[in-house]
């Protein structure tokens, strides 16, 4: 068992064990019910966290806690087409006016 996340947000842990669950991988929630047993906010120990069960699946996990806490945000500057001109969002892989792949762009394309 290794322990991939902990937040006193309860709502984020069981996400985060839903979106693993999704992934195939094998989770637990603990100290969930501390909250409900005495309404008080717990001590940092107490935090409700996340386990994987299979060692192997920590990188894997950590990688999906890392995507959720980013909250989908994709933090890549805009890109600009170069062939149309155009300003790109991001997570766009082609120009949404001309259809010219963003890997086609290269670097400074931003200027
Ligand atoms: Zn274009």
């Amino acid at each position: 068992m290794k322990r991939v996340f902990s937040s006193e947000n309860s709502i984020d842990v069981w996400q985060i064990r839903n979106l693993l669950e999704v992934a195939g991988i094998k989770a637990v929630v603990r100290n969930a019910d501390m909250y409900s047993a005495y309404g008080e906010v717990p001590f940092l120990e107490s935090w409700p966290e996340v386990w994987v069960e299979r060692p192997v699946d920590y990188n894997r996990a950590r990688g999906i806690v890392e995507e959720y806490l980013e909250g989908g945000e994709d933090h890549r500057p805009d890109w600009r087409c170069r062939r149309c001109r155009e300003w790109n969002d991001a997570n766009f892989a082609i120009c949404w006016n001309c259809q010219k792949p963003a890997e086609d762009q290269g670097p400074g394309s931003r200027s």
